[in-house]
């Protein structure tokens, strides 16, 4: 049997670590000071949510949909692409072929997606599924409100994500 290569990862803490009283200290020091800025200064660290609601970052990545022309169609051309690059493997696509209709440019969709799901349990909103898409018809929205009583609510169907919802807009 061949020598199994181990590394020591034990740490040698210098003398002030040692001493964990000064972290613990420097932890109720400020602890100490958001007491008195609350509690004497009145500072509010908190907002009266759902009526008061933080700005988010631009950058913020939150629930998907997916965009549709003015015929209510998805953008979406089942091309597998999203599904392919998903880190988290939460994308299901089914393919079908589409025989009816154009798109807002005249150009044929060939194919669109019988099913398109979304585990969004699993889902990291790393957003390279957007970054992916060539018909920017998955994107992720700054809605940050998803919470659901059952697990399989958390798994977005076509009709989900294809829905108008006030607030359900790209990122900027
Ligand atoms: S945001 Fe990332 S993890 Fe979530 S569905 Fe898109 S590619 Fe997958
Ligand atoms: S959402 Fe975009 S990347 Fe995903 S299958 Fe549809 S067209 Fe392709």
């Amino acid at each position: 049997m061949g020598k199994i290569n181990t590394v020591n990862v034990s740490k040698k803490y210098t003398f002030k670590e040692s001493l964990y009283l000064v972290a613990i200290i420097q932890g109720m020091m400020i602890t100490l000071k958001r007491f008195f800025e609350g509690f004497v200064l009145h500072k509010k660290f908190t907002i009266m949510y759902p009526e008061e609601r933080r700005d988010y970052s631009q950058r913020f990545r939150g629930e998907h949909f997916i965009s549709i022309d003015n015929n209510k169609t998805e953008n979406c051309t089942a091309c597998f692409l999203c599904e392919t690059v998903c880190p988290a493997e939460c994308i299901h696509i089914v393919a079908d072929e589409r025989e009816d209709d154009q798109n807002l440019y005249g150009v044929k969709k060939e194919k669109k997606p019988l099913s398109f799901d979304i585990d969004a349990l699993r889902c990291c909103f790393c957003g390279m599924c957007e970054e992916a898409c060539p018909k920017d018809a998955i994107k992720l929205s700054r809605n940050y409100e998803m919470s659901v009583l059952k697990r399989d609510d958390a798994i977005y169907d076509l009709d989900h994500l294809k829905r108008e919802v006030k607030g359900l807009k790209g990122r900027g």
